[in-house]
């Protein structure tokens, strides 16, 4: 049997699709909600190393129902127009579910961060900057880029330098990015905040013995066994959150040059400090090396983080999948096939747009705080917990009601509150 490749574009496009059939939404509506509103895409030159790079940008904008429109830059090779569109789409939805009065936009560039040194990842950057901001694609009252994969703090500073040299004369200059360090106008807890985010819906689906039972689980996460895929930002602070403070076992961990197991739990900080001092998982002394690291996933556990790329989890190894909850940390590493055959076998998934929302929700605490200047202490963090625990209650109560996973259930939410807001637009005839 040949099993279709499905993109994660149209994954996406299913998720939508299903859970808007679950509702009355008013015919054309459901089209319009589901296609980006716009993606410009961008060529230009760098003068590096003594010749002349041409670089590839993409920012999509999915919709701009409410200003501005917000979602990370990735820096990867593997950007595309279709994932930057998948991804814009997923943080309009993201934004809606967990209440953040954001539209949704996603931006990437093909380049290999790790090819190029620190200088000449600034210039690409501040040129790219120049670029979007010309077209008002970085603008603190219209588009609010952010982190995401391959960039991070540093990038957001440069970002926000270059816009403010560009505009001298916009006092709110400094909330045309948000995850920028401490000192250039960001938050404490910016960048652990996707991580905490992570955590604190996992701590949620525990306190409900019901949604537990139904994934097969009891007891709290202490002592559950854990693998986590990427030990990047989010991945990094969700499995360190989760093992120094609920006591969890982290028992694999996956990265690009395989996965290293021990059943006693790997130490995450001793484990990341291996990685930036060599690069890599190799030659661990806390586990036991494998090579072929996404062969891990399959392996048996309580809780799967996929938190790398996007479609890990497929048609064609969704079977062999043998835990018992995933925690989308990643945005959509399970693909819609996947969805439903983990369905079948019982595995609950929480879904990317709830788990990983904990970023985006301290970003409009950056955002306000910049145009406001108001000092909001550590107020986000309490925010982000009650947000949480608010929303695993309504996840269940909506699936409950629909007869759906949680994944339809958050989809559900926002295609009630987007397609309200659509509606508003297509009205007022803008
Ligand atoms: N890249 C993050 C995400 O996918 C952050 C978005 C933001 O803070 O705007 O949610």
């Amino acid at each position: 049997m040949t099993i279709p490749h499905v993109s994660f574009r149209d994954s996406v496009e299913r998720m939508f699709t299903h859970a808007a059939s679950l509702m009355d939404l008013q015919p054309g509506l459901e089209e319009k909600i589901r296609v980006c509103n716009s993606t410009y895409v961008v060529r230009f030159g760098v003068r590096l190393r003594g010749q002349i790079h041409t670089f590839t940008g993409y920012r999509s904008v999915h919709s701009e129902h409410m200003e501005p429109v917000k979602g990370g830059i990735r820096y990867s090779l593997d950007v595309t127009q279709d994932e930057v569109e998948a991804l814009a789409a997923l943080m309009t939805y993201k934004c809606a579910l967990v209440e953040v009065p954001f539209g949704g936009s996603k931006g990437g560039l093909c380049i290999d961060p790790r090819a190029w040194n620190e200088d000449e990842l600034e210039r690409v950057t501040r040129r790219f900057t120049y670029e979007l901001s010309r077209r008002n694609l970085i603008s603190p009252s219209q588009n609010v880029p952010a982190p995401d994969m391959g960039t991070g703090e540093r990038e957001m500073a440069w970002m926000a330098d270059a816009y403010k040299r560009l505009h001298p004369d916009d006092i709110n200059a400094k909330a045309c990015v948000t995850g920028k360090p401490r000192h250039a106008g960001g938050i404490d807890g910016r960048v652990e905040a996707t991580g905490r985010g992570v955590q604190y819906a996992l701590r949620e689906f525990f306190r409900h013995d019901d949604v537990m039972k139904k994934a097969g689980l009891e007891g709290t996460l202490a002592g559950k066994r854990v693998i986590v895929q990427g030990l990047g930002n989010v991945g990094y602070h969700a499995a360190q959150f989760l093992s120094a403070e609920d006591k969890a076992l982290v028992t694999c961990v996956i990265e690009r040059d395989g996965a290293i197991r021990n059943p006693n739990g790997i130490n995450i900080d001793a484990l990341r400090g291996h990685i930036r001092a060599t690069g890599g998982i190799k030659g661990f002394a806390g586990g036991d090396h494998r090579e072929n690291g996404l062969a891990a996933l399959e392996d048996d556990c309580d809780i799967l983080i996929p938190a790398a790329v996007e479609s890990v989890i497929h048609a064609e190894n969704a079977d062999r999948i043998r835990c018992k909850l995933i925690i989308e940390a990643a945005n959509g590493p399970v693909t819609a096939d996947a969805d439903a055959i983990l369905k079948r076998k019982g595995v609950v998934i929480i879904p990317d747009m709830y788990a990983n929302a904990g970023g985006v929700t301290v970003s409009y605490f950056e955002w306000v705080k910049n145009l406001s200047q108001i000092s909001l202490g550590r107020l986000e963090r309490r925010h982000e917990e009650a947000r949480a625990r608010m929303l695993v209650e309504e996840l269940e109560r909506i699936s409950a009601d629909t007869g759906t996973n949680f994944k339809l259930a958050a989809g559900f939410k926002d295609a009630f509150l987007h397609g309200a807001d659509e509606l508003d637009l297509v009205r007022s005839g803008l």
